[in-house]
C-alpha cells in the first residue's frame, strides 16, 4: 500500500473514533430468592438515596413467589420498594426446589456447593448449580421465572446472572431461546478462591479465561448472547479497597489507550445488603471523587454501551 493511502486511512480512522471514551461501571444486586427482610431493604434504600442517579441492575429472583403460603402482593411490593426510577430489572436463578417444581422441572438435589445437610422446609436447592440441568429444563425455568416477574408487574428481563456464576453453554442457549441478550455470569475466579472453594473448582472449565480486565464479548454458539463478565465480583468477597484497586487497573488501561471504552461490573446481594452494600458505597465515593479530580471520564450503565 502506498504511503499516501495509509495516511488517508489513518486520518479517517482518527476522525471516526470518539475523542474520549469512558470507563463504564455497572452496579448490580443479586436477589437470591431466599428471603426479603426489612433491614436489607433499608440498606438498599439508603444506597439508592446516596446514588439515586446510578441505574442499578437488579437481578430479581422468581423463587420468592414459589415459597409455601406466599403473599404475592406483599412480596412484589417489597421488591418494588428497592427499585429506583432509574433501575433496571434482570433475572437471577438459583435452582430452588420450589422454583424448579413450579416451572414443571423435576428437582435435583446434587451436586451442591453449600456443604452440610440442607432442610427443604421451607425450601432447598440454593447451592445446586444450574449446570446440573438439561437445556430444555433450563428453558422452562427461565421462561417461568421471567413470566412470573412480568405477571407481578415487572418489565421482562433481558439480562441474567446464574446462581454461583454457574452458566455453561446449556444455560446460555436456554437464555437465547428466551430472547435474553446479556449473560452477566462470567466470573473473575481468583476473588473467590479462598471463600467459595467448590464454586472456584466448578467454574474452572467455565471462566478460567476471565480476569479483572476482561471485557464483554459475544457468545456465537448462543445466538450472539453478550457475555458481560462480573469482573469486579460481588461485595461479599470484595472489600472496598479491592474494588478501588480494580478501578485503578482500568484507569491505567484507559491512560494507555484513552480511545477504548472499558466496562467494570461490581455488585452486592439483597440478602446481605445490610452487611455489604456499604462496601460498594465506600468504593463508589472514592471512585467518583477520583474521576472528577483526575478528569477520568466515568459513566454508570446497566448494560455495556
Ligand atoms: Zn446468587
Amino acid at each position: 500500500m502506498k504511503t499516501r493511502t495509509v495516511l488517508i486511512m489513518l486520518t479517517l480512522f482518527n476522525v471516526c473514533q470518539p475523542a474520549f471514551a469512558e470507563i463504564q461501571i455497572n452496579i448490580s444486586v443479586d436477589w437470591e430468592g431466599r428471603s426479603i427482610t426489612a433491614n436489607n431493604l433499608r440498606a438498599i434504600e439508603a444506597f439508592n438515596q446516596e446514588f439515586g442517579k446510578i441505574p442499578v441492575l437488579h437481578f430479581l429472583n422468581a423463587a420468592y413467589f414459589t415459597k409455601p403460603d406466599v403473599n404475592f402482593a406483599q412480596v412484589a411490593r417489597e421488591m418494588r420498594s428497592a427499585l429506583d426510577a432509574n433501575d433496571v430489572v434482570g433475572l437471577h436463578i438459583h435452582a430452588w426446589k420450589s422454583l424448579m417444581t413450579s416451572a414443571g422441572v423435576e428437582y435435583r438435589n446434587t451436586p451442591n456447593w453449600n456443604s452440610g445437610a440442607e432442610s427443604c422446609d421451607p425450601d432447598c436447592g440454593h447451592g445446586v448449580p444450574l449446570t446440573a440441568y438439561a437445556t430444555e429444563e433450563l428453558q422452562k425455568v427461565i421462561r417461568y421465572s421471567a413470566d412470573t416477574l412480568v405477571q407481578q408487574g415487572f418489565p421482562r428481563p433481558i439480562a441474567f446472572r446464574a446462581g454461583g456464576w454457574m452458566a455453561n453453554l446449556n444455560v446460555m442457549q436456554a437464555l437465547a431461546a428466551n430472547k435474553f441478550r446479556y449473560d452477566y455470569s462470567g466470573l473473575n475466579r481468583d476473588v473467590i478462591r479462598g471463600s467459595q472453594p467448590e464454586i472456584y473448582r466448578w467454574t474452572a472449565n467455565l471462566w478460567s479465561h476471565i480476569t479483572n480486565l476482561t471485557q464483554p464479548y459475544v457468545i456465537e454458539a448462543a445466538a450472539n448472547l453478550i457475555e458481560v463478565p462480573n469482573n469486579g465480583c460481588l461485595a461479599d468477597y470484595m472489600p472496598a479497597r479491592k474494588m478501588i484497586a480494580v478501578w485503578e487497573e482500568y484507569v491505567r488501561a484507559w491512560q494507555a489507550n484513552p480511545r477504548a471504552d472499558y466496562f467494570i461490573s461490581f455488585g452486592f446481594h439483597q440478602e446481605t445488603a445490610a452487611v455489604y452494600s456499604s462496601r460498594v458505597a465506600e468504593a463508589l465515593r472514592v471512585i467518583i471523587a477520583a474521576a472528577a479530580q483526575r478528569h477520568i471520564p466515568l459513566s454508570f450503565v446497566a448494560y455495556p454501551k
